[in-house]
């Protein structure tokens, strides 16, 4: 779900158990800013809160992930049942974590996101987010199904404080 805490999460397990953190709208973010013209393209769709295309998407992840790299934390992909099917044909995935949260609280954080200069980010605009919400629906039945049916779903509730939800996603992941 946009705006649930799912970067926050990753960035504390990257720096305390050393896993790297692979976020597909970091990297977009960053290609976005180029002067070129795949970058233009990749700019209009983050600004209007589309998702970038799944041939685009799986092949920027199939580049990002070393062949010698043994875990990694994957925030924001796959987003479709199509980059997930993708996915699983050259990675073998220990667990998909699902954050959970009441859209309004999700809104009233990312308002509060989109007026932190140093986070500030286009697709917080509020009509930009209901665009976000509607995706994000649109596609992650399927998403939950394809990996409830692997036993690999961890669903965990993103509503609460920080060091809660953080010592939740440890327990889901069998970390500490
Ligand atoms: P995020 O930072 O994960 O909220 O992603 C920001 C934006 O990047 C999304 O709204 C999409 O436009 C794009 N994006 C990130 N990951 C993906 C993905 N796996 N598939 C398609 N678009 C993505």
């Amino acid at each position: 779900m946009p705006g649930v805490g799912k970067g926050t999460i990753s960035k504390r397990l990257e720096s305390e158990f050393g896993i790297r953190h692979i976020s597909t709208g970091e990297i977009l973010r960053k290609a976005s800013q180029e002067n070129t013209e795949i970058s233009r393209k990749i700019r209009g769709i983050l600004n209007s809160g589309n998702l970038v295309p799944d041939d685009f998407m799986c092949e920027l992840i199939k580049n990002e992930i070393r062949q010698d790299e043994k875990k990694f934390i994957l925030d924001g992909f796959p987003r479709t049942f199509k980059q997930a099917q993708v996915l699983s044909e050259f990675v073998e995935i220990d667990a998909t974590l699902y954050f959970t949260a009441k859209q309004e609280l999700i809104i009233k954080r990312l308002e509060k996101r989109a007026k932190d200069l140093e986070e500030f980010r286009e697709d917080d605009k509020k009509e930009i987010i209901l665009n976000r919400f509607k995706l994000f629906e649109k596609n992650i039945e399927l998403l939950l199904q394809y990996y409830r049916d692997r036993k690999l779903l961890r669903e965990i509730a993103a509503g609460m404080d920080i060091e809660t939800v953080f010592k939740h996603t440890k327990e889901a992941l069998e970390l500490d």
